[in-house]
């Protein structure tokens, strides 16, 4: 309830036009006296000038240009994109106010896109995740130059958070751990991820290291 009197707030409709409560199916009377004492309660309010404010504002935000906007994730666990997701119907105000130009997350966007876009050409960038990858690392600078701003948004990207703990140990002492030593890895087959040189995968030439 307190999420949809936000909502209704948000769309013009004031609080004394919203009631709720609960009367059970053996309290008619009950339920047939709320009705009448809130139809009157409205009616002595008269016609509300919330909604068509908040039409003026639809229309005017409609009538200027979006914001350009994009998100993305390095290292990140996914509770920074979650965060933004849960804005749930929320989104839709800010569909109405930014064009989402990069959210990988959520939509299927490509990087050559991002890359055949001028310099500049995003507003504002929100960035989360920590830089643990040489993709991590070229997808940081990218939107540095595509974004005239770019947030580093959450704790991870910030100050590294929990991916920068990784920076205490050296790359085979994290692979060992993550692929054979860890108490919940179960690898009796000893199956570790190889490295493909020489042609990539698929080619009779190529090389497993
Ligand atoms: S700051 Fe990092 S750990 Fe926290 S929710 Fe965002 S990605 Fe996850």
């Amino acid at each position: 309830m307190p999420l949809l009197e936000a909502l209704l707030a948000q769309f013009g409709i004031e609080k004394n036009r919203f009631h709720w409560g609960w009367i059970s199916g053996a309290e008619a009377p009950r339920w047939a006296q709320l009705a009448r004492d809130f139809t009157e309660q409205v009616r002595a309010l008269g016609p509300s000038t919330g909604t068509a404010s908040w039409q003026a504002r639809r229309i005017d935000m409609a009538t200027q240009a979006k914001l350009k906007l994009a998100l993305y994730w390095a290292a990140s666990c996914g509770g920074c994109e979650i965060a933004m997701v849960e804005l749930r119907e929320k989104l839709l105000v800010v569909d109405e106010v930014a064009e989402i130009l990069f959210w990988p997350v959520a939509m299927d966007y490509k990087y050559k896109d991002v890359e055949a876009m001028p310099d500049r050409h995003i507003d504002v960038c929100l960035f989360n995740g920590a830089i643990r990858t040489s993709e991590n690392e070229h997808l940081a600078h990218l939107m540095r130059r595509k974004s005239k701003v770019l947030v580093a948004f959450g704790s991870c990207a910030c100050e590294g958070c929990i991916p920068g703990l990784a920076n205490l140990y050296d790359r085979n002492s994290i692979f060992e751990y993550v692929y054979r030593e860890s108490p919940s890895v179960d690898n009796p087959g000893n199956v570790v991820p190889k490295r493909v040189c020489r042609g990539g995968r698929g080619n009779p030439d190529s090389q497993v290291l």
